[in-house]
């Protein structure tokens, strides 16, 4: 079945093993031989039950989660915890400074890419609290336009206590990703936070979830990721919360705080294990298939390297195109993701001849997102070391084309 399988580059939902799949498709005639479908069973059976706790054990051992953090699997992808996580935050924020004025309490953004760029707009369209945009990364690009790095640490600038300060660690429209070197100037600047409170840190890594380890997880508040790059099928959103976060919304809307959803409170959430009404049951297995495959190929730090030089590869052949004048990176060195990676072709017609040379060899989904158009190639964890080496194969056989 592997061979009739095109090369998926797409930015997501993404590429599935296919021995993912393969088991995916028993388990939807037959989930852990109750004789009934995946899809069809009920999730407050004991089977199902018994799954998604170790699904939650899985992601815990992986990532390292601390027993100071929750992990929860809840709906509505990215987009959901954009909200989800100012509302959480603010009750949070009211119930610790009641009596604070209201122009004082502050959500801080670090708008690096479009979807920070997103979740930042959200909590300003929310209301609530005033939104400071801590750094915003276009204004330090080469053009002024575009976001094509992790701007200099001097430049963000934090409030003195605010409700939750934002970060997207990789920007998946953009290619913009922090470093996980602390020395790296591309780092997130932990060193800039105040360090004597709990720091309400909130962080998107929708598209890097997995990928690698999670950079000083136990200093986050919340940390969020829709499912459908590395981890399984969208519908999926996992919520790793500290234990301060998970707060009591409706005492904090007494004292004045936005109402919440209870379908959006982190308490109901925690308290119901993650089964307070019908959970993407199937986007669960599957995630929880793709995380049995991860363990057995050697777990984070295997996938880790793995991406490590996927990205690599693909970068310096990138670059052989920038010295040939035919491909420009979008992203300055550094910054660059090791997830999504942009650039443009800058021959005439060359971007069209570029996509069309890699559907011939089966390579899918390199156009750049809608709103900024290029070409994107995502290389998360189901694409193997020799699908990249067929794309460097690939785009140093274009390069010698374009340039000839
Ligand atoms: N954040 C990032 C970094 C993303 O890449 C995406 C989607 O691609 C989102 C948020 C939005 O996620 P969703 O489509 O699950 O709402």
């Amino acid at each position: 079945m592997a061979s009739q399988r095109v090369m998926n580059f797409g930015a997501g939902p993404s590429a599935l093993p296919t021995a993912v799949l393969e088991k995916a498709t028993e388990g939807l005639f037959n989930f852990a031989g109750t004789g009934i479908g995946i899809a069809e069973i009920s999730h407050r059976s004991t089977q199902f039950r018994a799954y998604i706790a170790k699904v939650a054990d899985s992601i815990r051992t992986e990532l390292q989660v601390p027993s100071t953090h929750q992990i929860l699997f809840m709906q509505g992808g990215g987009t959901g915890q954009f909200a989800t996580v100012v509302l959480n935050m603010l009750a949070r924020h009211r119930l610790l400074y009641p009596d604070l004025p209201e122009e004082e309490r502050t959500l801080d953004y670090c708008v690096t890419g479009q979807w920070s760029k997103k979740a930042m707009e959200e909590a300003q369209r929310l209301g609530g609290a005033k939104v400071n945009v801590a750094v915003n990364g276009k204004e330090h690009s080469a053009d002024g336009k575009s976001f094509d790095s992790i701007p200099p640490h001097d430049t963000f600038k934090f409030s003195a206590n605010p409700a939750l300060i934002y970060y997207c660690e990789n920007e998946t429209v953009d290619g913009v990703q922090y470093s996980h070197e602390s020395d790296s100037p591309a780092s997130f600047p932990f060193h800039l936070l105040k360090q004597d409170t709990l720091l309400p840190l909130v962080a998107d890594y929708s598209s890097s979830f997995m990928s690698r380890p999670i950079n000083r997880i136990a200093d986050h508040a919340i940390v969020f990721a829709g499912a459908q790059k590395n981890l399984g099928p969208a519908g999926l959103t996992v919520v790793i919360v500290r234990q301060d976060c998970i707060v009591d919304v409706d005492a904090a809307a007494k004292l004045g705080a936005m109402p919440v959803p209870i379908i959006m409170a982190y308490k109901t959430i925690c308290e119901f294990d993650s089964l307070y009404n019908t959970p993407s049951v199937l986007a669960i297995y599957v995630a929880g298939l793709v995380l049995d495959r991860m363990k057995e190929k050697g777990g984070i730090k295997f996938y880790e390297a793995g991406n490590k030089r996927k990205s690599e590869k693909l970068y310096a052949a990138l670059q052989e195109g920038v010295d040939k004048g035919v491909i420009k990176a979008r992203v300055k060195e550094g910054s660059r993701s090791w997830m999504n990676i942009t650039f443009d072709v800058l021959t005439e017609g060359g971007e069209a001849r570029y996509l069309e040379g890699g559907i011939k060899r089966g390579m899918k989904g390199m156009d750049g997102h809608r709103s900024v158009g290029g070409i994107r190639v995502s290389l998360y964890n189901a694409i193997t070391e020799e699908e990249t080496d067929k794309l460097v194969e690939y785009i140093k056989e274009f390069v010698a084309a374009e340039s000839a």
